[in-house]
């Protein structure tokens, strides 16, 4: 069979699944042509095998198409869960995940994501043949909740890798991430406890988190582990020391991934969530003390300054950051006259 003998086509018969594969056939209904298509999201090329009959011969050719780049607009606005609100608006989990991390620095996802925020984006999708194929980068977003709005956009200067900027300028890294725990499918669903455990109720000064065992915690700053080990009710305890001298803490950890003296780098990750000591089940609990003083968590965000320098001037950026902003109010537009 041509297939199995011609070296082009053999590669059919390998690499990874979900291949595409269209057929057209003469009137008489013989095979005329079959185009395979495939895609390598993770480096975002097209693979295009065409079999061809022709003159009774079959020939094989390898194509790889380049897809056109689109610019799409989403938004959401959070009913129930956020990814329950992601599928429903159509967005991509690589998309909605950008989105986070773009905020990463504001926003305590797993705590402070009501009902009713909104979230709109504008991002790159490639498209080939009419469909779109895989999305690329996340190029603006903005989550507006109550009377705050958050709005950030991807920037790349010339010659540096890109980030997430807000749209005056400002780098989206913090020193601090908002929270010790990474948004994601798996942790959605838990959030934050109310009711600390009674033999913690003493001390308790922080937030718990309820999480499935082995969910990986982070660093929430950059800093030098001064504490890691057992500590009564704490069970496995991690304390880091920042170079603002502030400090946060990470309790009932399954697992401990760092120890004492270590320098460790924001998001890195520091151990695993776990019910050691004083717990009822898997939880982080999580401080954060400042000169010495348990700190409510919640004030990590707004203590939190930038952690690099204003960019606004760089050639292209206003035009680059309007842009944007337009694009951001169509993008909620979208979700407006969809809900209507
Ligand atoms: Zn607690």
């Amino acid at each position: 069979m041509f297939l199995a003998r011609d070296a082009t086509s053999r590669l059919l018969l390998t690499g990874a699944p979900g291949k595409l594969a269209s057929v057209t056939r003469t009137p008489a209904g013989r095979l005329k042509t079959l185009s395979v298509r495939w895609v390598d999201a993770n480096n975002q090329r097209v693979s295009r095998l065409v079999v061809q009959r022709q003159n009774g011969e079959y020939t094989s050719r390898l194509e790889q198409p380049t897809p056109r780049r689109l610019v799409q607009f989403g938004s959401l606005t959070l009913r129930s869960s956020f990814y329950a609100a992601t599928e429903q608006a159509g967005i991509p989990d690589a998309i909605a995940e950008q989105a986070l991390e773009a905020f990463a620095g504001d926003i305590d996802f797993q705590r402070d994501l009501p009902r009713g925020a909104r979230f709109s984006m504008v991002y790159e999708a490639f498209e080939l043949d009419g469909e779109i194929l895989f999305t690329g980068q996340l190029l603006g977003a903005e989550i507006q909740s109550g009377k705050q709005t958050h709005q950030a956009m991807w920037y790349q200067a010339p010659g540096k890798t890109g980030e997430f900027v807000s749209l005056d300028g400002s780098s989206q890294r913090r020193a601090y991430l908002a929270s010790p725990l990474a948004f994601s499918r798996i942790t959605s669903s838990y959030g934050p406890r109310i009711h600390p455990v009674l033999g913690e109720q003493k001390a308790h000064k922080g937030t718990d988190y309820g999480a499935p065992a082995g969910t990986p915690i982070r660093t929430v700053a950059d800093g030098v582990v001064t504490f890691s080990g057992w500590q009564g009710g704490y069970g496995n305890y991690v304390v880091i020391r920042h170079p603002d001298q502030a400090a946060t803490a990470y309790a009932h950890l399954g697992r401990i991934a760092v120890r004492r003296g270590q320098r460790v780098e924001q998001g890195q990750t520091i151990g695993t969530v776990g019910s050691t000591g004083t717990a009822t089940g898997p939880n982080l609990h999580f401080e954060y003390l400042v000169k010495g003083e348990r700190t409510n968590p919640s004030r990590i965000a707004s203590n939190s300054s930038a952690s690099t320098v204003v960019i606004p001037n760089l050639p292209g950026f206003k035009k680059e950051a309007k842009a944007i902003r337009e694009q951001l109010i169509m993008a909620a537009s979208v979700a407006q006259s969809n809900a209507q």
